[in-house]
């Protein structure tokens, strides 16, 4: 069945669902129509109160929302309750800034009066990933509806409960006129959905393949896209850093979400001066963290959240070590588990190096200094986030200057935030989401020219 609810820790099916026919996909979308009309009249006041409305469903939810997403995906439970809780605030923040963020603007000219007004651009299609089930629909979804758009949901096969859940947390909230629809569609489906006239745009979330297919379904159709893709991205430390911070943070960012986020860090690039005291410390600290049971709160890193996620992590290891780099810890597989690995002395062309490594992998490097090390965090096709770890001002900000990415992070994990925007540079995509650049993606920019008469 493609459209199933299977407990990776368990390998349980849980549910099981048909995919939509043509004429139910119709149906969807015809009443995406009628439910724009309702949402672009409604004021911003009026929305905002069925934002707010979503933040409090969320809250009073989060424990049996958050256990759906560990049984479907398989992340630590703390984890996957804190994930619902960070929609909540997302849904508050664009319930607060969504009214000033799309104000009209002035702008003085020879005209009576000239302003730019951001005006909704209709129905706009999200494909979504699995690894954040909540997180990356809320933080399209909260400013889609902000601005007076309406939804479609075609969420990852392995987690329809999640997309049918999060369905039910808008009606629920007010939002009860088909504003936000869940579409059970595979993936094949989804260019008859692009393809529909009905629907102004679409986002995507997920791996390079499923972005070039669906970005190229768009401009076939002459439509926007918003690709949030795939990253590597590099963790810098510098021998002016606080090592201890950096190693309990570098070991938190590599295992967050079971090692499967786009901005997890993947490739750790330590100066040679302290790379042998880097490798020692985060390789204890990797082997301490507890494997197991997703729903048990002591654990730290659960299943992988499919058999072919685990295929794919492990044949890059194998592959990798065949290619010549060297295994510190890890490299074991148990089911679906897979145990925090770290590789060292990696060859350049080696998966490890060039791919995205989605699990606990880390790969780690050495550079002679700032100059090698921006070099070497360059050197990947991606360009999403980038963490460093230096004490120094000055080379902060040939960090910051130097790196191909779409946030730069010093003396922090790379995160997402509401209040400031999100995305990637290079193969990791184009757009953005949150903050005042996410809302303005899905609006027409009208132009008003009143002259004088
Ligand atoms: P994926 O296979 O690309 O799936 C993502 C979504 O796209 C799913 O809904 C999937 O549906 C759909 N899809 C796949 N191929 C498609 C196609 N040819 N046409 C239309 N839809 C298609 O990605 P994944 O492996 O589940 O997710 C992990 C990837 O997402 C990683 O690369 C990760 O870095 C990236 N990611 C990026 C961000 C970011 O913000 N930049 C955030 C999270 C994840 P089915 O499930 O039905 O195949």
């Amino acid at each position: 069945m493609a459209i199933a609810s299977v407990n990776p820790a368990t390998g349980e099916t849980i549910r099981t669902f048909e995919a939509l026919n043509d004429a139910a996909i119709d149906a969807a979308l015809a009443r995406s129509v009628s439910a724009l009309r309702v949402n672009r009249a409604r004021g911003f006041d009026e929305r905002a109160s069925r934002m707010i409305r979503a933040a409090e469903v969320l809250e009073e939810r989060q424990k049996e929302l958050g256990r759906l997403i560990t049984i479907e995906m398989g992340k630590p439970i703390k984890a996957a309750v804190a994930e619902v809780v960070k929609c909540a605030s997302n849904c508050r923040y664009y319930a607060e800034h969504a009214q000033s963020y799309l104000a009209d603007e002035h702008v003085t000219t020879d005209a009576k009066e000239t302003f730019i007004r951001y005006e909704p651009m209709g129905t706009i299609l999200a494909v979504m990933p699995w690894n954040f089930p909540f997180w990356q629909v809320f933080r399209f979804a909260a400013p889609a509806l902000m601005a007076g758009n309406v939804a479609v949901l075609k969420h990852a096969s392995n987690v329809p409960q999640c997309a049918l859940a999060i369905e039910e947390v808008f009606r629920d909230a007010g939002f009860a006129d088909f504003e936000f629809q869940t579409l059970l569609i595979t993936s094949e489906q989804v260019e008859r959905v692009i393809a529909d006239e009905r629907v102004r745009a679409v986002t995507l979330t997920g791996s390079e393949p499923a972005g070039a297919s669906v970005a190229s379904i768009a401009a076939k159709h002459i439509k926007k896209a918003v690709l949030e893709l795939g990253g590597s991205d590099p963790f810098i430390v510098m021998p002016s850093a606080n090592l201890d911070d950096a190693v309990a943070t570098a070991v938190k960012a590599r295992i967050v979400n079971n090692g499967q986020s786009c901005i997890a860090a993947k490739r750790f690039i330590a100066d040679e001066s302290i790379a042998g005291e880097f490798e020692k410390r985060f390789v204890a600290a990797m082997e301490a963290l507890k494997v197991g049971d997703p729903l048990d709160e002591t654990n730290d890193v659960g299943p992988l959240a499919t058999p072919q996620i685990a295929d794919d992590i492990e044949k890059q290891v194998r592959d990798s070590v065949a290619a010549g780099a060297q295994l510190l810890t890890g490299g074991k597989r148990t089911g679906n588990y897979y145990a925090p690995t770290v590789l060292a002395r990696i060859p350049p062309n080696a998966p490890a190096a060039r791919e995205e490594t989605f699990g606990p992998v880390a790969s780690v490097f050495r550079a002679a200094d700032v100059d090698d090390a921006i070099a070497k965090a360059n050197d990947s096709p991606f360009g999403l986030g980038a963490s460093v770890w230096t004490n120094d001002r000055a080379e902060m900000d040939r960090f910051i200057d130097g790196i191909e990415t779409g946030q730069v992070f010093i003396n922090a994990m790379v995160a997402s935030d509401p209040r400031v925007p999100f995305g990637g540079a290079k193969h990791s995509g184009f757009g953005r989401e949150l903050g005042v650049y996410g809302i303005r993606e899905f609006v027409n920019v009208k132009t008003v020219w009143i002259a004088r008469s």
